[in-house]
């Protein structure tokens, strides 16, 4: 599988995800404004966090908007709709790479030297957890699993 870390066809990626995007806004009736779209175009960049003061600061210098706010909401419809995720570590937000299984939240691998961020499926690791946390008499409602290390690429230049 190809993943985040490797050199590839970025905007076979961005693509994809763009398409996928407007497919969702049709089938939820979702109004995909100018600014939402060129909030994930601007995201769907490169596979890295941004975080909100970047992107407001690129709306800004393209004239869509100076106020916060219009970042962060931005953001946010983006995130409530499955096309970016938070990532709670860096406190800054990431296009989605995949449809992901209702309410089935990827784990995250974070590069410390890069900043590339990827998407890893958890299902496995989530259901683990919930049977671990199950024998300590505990439900589990939701975990946020981001991991932060070094991918090949700067492994091998360190
Ligand atoms: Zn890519
Ligand atoms: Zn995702
Ligand atoms: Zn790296």
């Amino acid at each position: 599988m190809k993943t985040a870390f490797e050199r590839h066809d970025h905007s076979a990626c961005a693509d994809a995800a763009m398409a996928r995007a407007t497919d969702l806004a049709v089938a939820r009736g979702l109004r995909l404004t100018p600014v939402r779209r060129r909030v994930l175009e601007i995201l769907l960049e490169r596979h890295r966090a941004f975080g909100a003061y970047e992107v407001l600061e690129r709306l800004a210098a393209e004239g869509l908007g100076k106020q916060p706010p219009v970042a962060y909401r931005a953001l946010e419809f983006l995130v409530e709709n499955g096309l970016a995720h938070r990532i709670q570590r860096l406190n800054a937000f990431t296009a989605c790479q995949s449809a992901h299984a209702d309410g089935q939240a990827p784990a995250f691998l974070i590069c410390r030297e890069c900043q590339t961020v990827d998407e890893l499926d958890a299902a496995t690791l989530r259901a683990e957890l919930s049977a671990a946390a199950g024998q300590a008499g505990f439900a589990v409602e939701r975990a946020t699993i981001e991991a932060l290390g070094l991918c090949a690429a700067c492994a091998g230049r360190a």
